[in-house]
């Protein structure tokens, strides 16, 4: 049988869980099936994989949601990884064109070379490669940088690092299999352009995901305790929210 899963390489979120490593960071790989895709590569992903026993030529795809640093600090190494030092052809790169061309660029030039397509990702655009089909649902307001929210293959739905716009209730797409919400702080914080458990709530039931996993975890979530946030949310609004944790895989 076919598996289909996500694998949570690192679930910290920002400046503070992530660069003291209160907990780990990585991004996630899915499995559609034999098709893999890693998203948003952060620091430590790598050495997470290997830790898993996870081969990098197994890799297709890596994809970037945005420049930042947790998510992006380790697309050098894989691309080298996964392409085993540019000899096997086969992996593809799509991400933002800031992350790729412009001025803060965060994939080294002269490893281009070694990807077999690059997809520059843009709003309501559609990519795909090897089965795999990447769609940008909205680009997200995120301090300055380009940032998308995005669906694989119509199952699982990432809301990446995001301010909160009410036009997410209207654009996210309902009941995907898997909703992964980038839920960095409980209370919300005006003046930091990341969402909090406050703000998702409605979000979470308007798309009524088959499963909803919140993740991206500031301190302050990471010490109220995310198992128990998610019991509260899937209590309170009859669908089956859950944390990830660091390593965690859900099939679906
Ligand atoms: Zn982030
Ligand atoms: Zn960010």
């Amino acid at each position: 049988m076919r598996t289909s899963k996500v694998i949570f390489v690192g679930t910290a979120g920002g400046r503070v869980t992530t660069f003291r490593l209160v907990r780990r960071s990585g991004g996630f790989l899915i499995y559609f099936g034999d098709s893999r895709v890693h998203v948003d590569p952060g620091p430590g992903a790598f050495v997470y994989l290997k830790e898993k026993g996870i081969d990098y030529t197994s890799i297709d795809l890596i994809v970037l949601s945005h420049i930042h640093l947790d998510h992006t600090a380790d697309v050098n190494t894989l691309i080298e990884a996964c392409t085993d030092g540019g000899k096997r052809r086969g992996l593809a790169l799509f991400a933002p064109e800031s992350a790729v061309r412009g001025e803060d660029r965060v994939v080294l030039p002269y490893l281009l070379k070694r990807l077999s397509q690059i997809g520059i990702i843009k709003e309501g655009k559609e990519l795909s490669y090897k089965g795999i089909r990447v769609k940008a649902i909205m680009r997200h307001s995120h301090h300055g940088a380009e940032t998308y929210g995005l669906s694989f293959n119509d199952e699982v739905v990432y809301l990446s690092c995001a301010k909160y716009e009410d036009r997410m209730l209207e654009v996210y797409p309902r009941k995907p299999k898997v909703f992964i919400i980038n839920t960095t702080f409980y209370s919300k914080r005006p003046d930091i352009d990341h969402l909090s458990v406050e703000e998702v709530k409605e979000l979470i039931r308007v798309c009524s995901a088959e499963t909803t996993v919140i993740t991206h975890f500031s301190m302050e979530m990471h010490q109220k305790g995310p198992e128990r946030i998610a019991e509260e949310l899937s209590q309170e609004l009859g669908l089956r929210v859950v944390s990830a944790q660091d390593g965690m895989e859900l099939e679906f």
